[in-house]
């Protein structure tokens, strides 16, 4: 990152009232609220930024929202139609007169994030490997291969193979999705939207997002036993937007089975995808990233303040996102079992109507279901729980 944001803390033991290891959206957010309050905040990644992270880079209305500064300079693109098939076949398009979606680039974005966290007052440092922690009733302490750094609470943001998550064998039954893309270097064609492929993967789907001079394409399942090769994405891609090929084509697994997890008591709190908190219908988990890391510097706070248990405030932070999840893993085993019957229903107005307004007013998939349901059935008032 440069002289002015690193942070060396090689042989030193040092102290912050919250260290946060991994510097992408849930745990940039986290830092950013914590810094904000005036706490000290220790940001730890094992690479330094610009960094590349596999990611299609959706970034929906609700979790642009979420974020506490505009986004107006990374965002690529702004989307307002989704053209939907089912395995390549009875292609749709669903409008929204208002913008259901911006598409960045990852590394830009999660870049962007990282320079606002540090202006907001946190410290960033690189951290090449975390051999051990310990925790204590009052501390947690964090072995790095450059020293010991103690806080008051840790915050596993890790990512899907969370180190933290692992070395503190916290949340047990975690899951994983997976998901390969490759960027096409080819201008995006007039008309071509932001196009969705149900089916094309068993339990999962292809992708195609138009970007600034080229396209990411790519392909998603959330099964854990479904295999995804580079080959397959060639093949879809080729027949889907014909040639070039796909180049820079890269596979990551997806943290699901988050509505699952649960803080349990002591220092240390996972969020985003190190909690299993990605979306198991659509692959989407920046914005549970995002607020997951919000939450968990909410519980800390008011720990710090109050001396109320962390762990337990921020499990009730987490359960309107786990009932999203629950809502998402039924609607996911349902969809993905019959995409056809699935996407007809989809596209009716009387489903495709709440969805896109729902998407363009950033409302959860379970909130869009429950004010769909009252809508249709004639009962009073219409849901819209605020997330964030
Ligand atoms: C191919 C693909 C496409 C996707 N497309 C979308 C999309 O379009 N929209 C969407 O909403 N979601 C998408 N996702 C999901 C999204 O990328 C993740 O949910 C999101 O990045 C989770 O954010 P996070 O901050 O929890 O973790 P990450 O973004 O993974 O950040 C974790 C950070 O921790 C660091 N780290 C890891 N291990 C260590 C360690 N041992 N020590 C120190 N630091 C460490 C990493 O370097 C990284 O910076 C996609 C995922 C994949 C794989």
């Amino acid at each position: 990152m440069g002289n002015e944001t690193s942070f060396s803390y090689k042989g030193a033991t040092l102290t912050a009232d919250v260290v946060i290891v991994g510097a992408g959206p849930s745990g940039c957010s986290a830092a950013y609220d914590l810094s904000v309050k005036g706490l000290r905040v220790l940001l730890l990644d094992r690479t330094d930024f610009p960094r590349k992270k596999s990611c299609a880079g959706g970034l929906t209305i609700k979790a642009a929202r979420a974020l506490r500064y505009s986004l107006l300079p990374v965002i690529q693109k702004t989307v307002c139609n989704l053209s939907v098939s089912c395995r390549m076949r009875h292609r749709r398009l669903l409008k929204s007169i208002d913008p259901i979606c911006h598409l960045v680039e990852r590394s830009a974005f999660d870049f962007f994030c990282l320079k606002k966290t540090v202006a907001a007052g946190a410290c960033f440092a690189v951290v090449k490997r975390i051999d051990q922690i310990v925790e204590s009733p009052r501390t947690v302490a964090l072995m790095t291969e450059g020293g010991l750094i103690r806080s008051r609470f840790l915050i596993g943001a890790d990512g899907v193979n969370s180190r933290i998550r692992r070395l503190t064998a916290r949340f047990l039954k975690f899951q994983r999705g997976f998901a390969v893309e490759g960027i096409v270097d080819r201008a995006p064609p007039a008309g071509l939207g932001m196009g969705f492929d149900f089916g094309r993967v068993s339990g999962g789907y292809g992708w195609v997002f138009p970007k600034q001079g080229h396209l990411n394409v790519g392909l998603y399942t959330l099964r854990p036993d479904v295999k995804i090769t580079r080959q397959d994405l060639v093949d879809y891609a080729l027949e889907r937007i014909g040639r070039p090929m796909p180049t820079r084509i890269t596979g990551y697994p997806l943290g699901m089975g988050g509505w699952r997890y649960r803080p349990g008591n002591g220092r240390v709190l996972l969020v985003g995808d190190a909690a299993g908190l990605v979306d198991p219908l659509l692959g989407e988990g920046l914005y549970h990233a995002i607020i997951s890391g919000q939450r968990a510097a909410a519980a800390i706070v008011d720990a710090m303040d109050t001396g109320s248990d962390a762990c337990n405030t921020y499990a009730n932070g987490l359960m309107p996102i786990q009932h999203d999840l629950v809502f998402a893993r039924v609607a996911s085993a349902f969809f993905y079992r019959m995409p056809g019957i699935g996407l007809m229903l989809v596209a009716s107005p009387p489903a495709r109507i709440p969805l896109m307004t729902g998407f363009s007013r950033g409302i959860s998939l379970l909130d869009i279901f429950l004010n769909a349901y009252r809508f249709w059935f004639g009962l009073p008032g219409s849901v819209s729980r605020k997330q964030d």
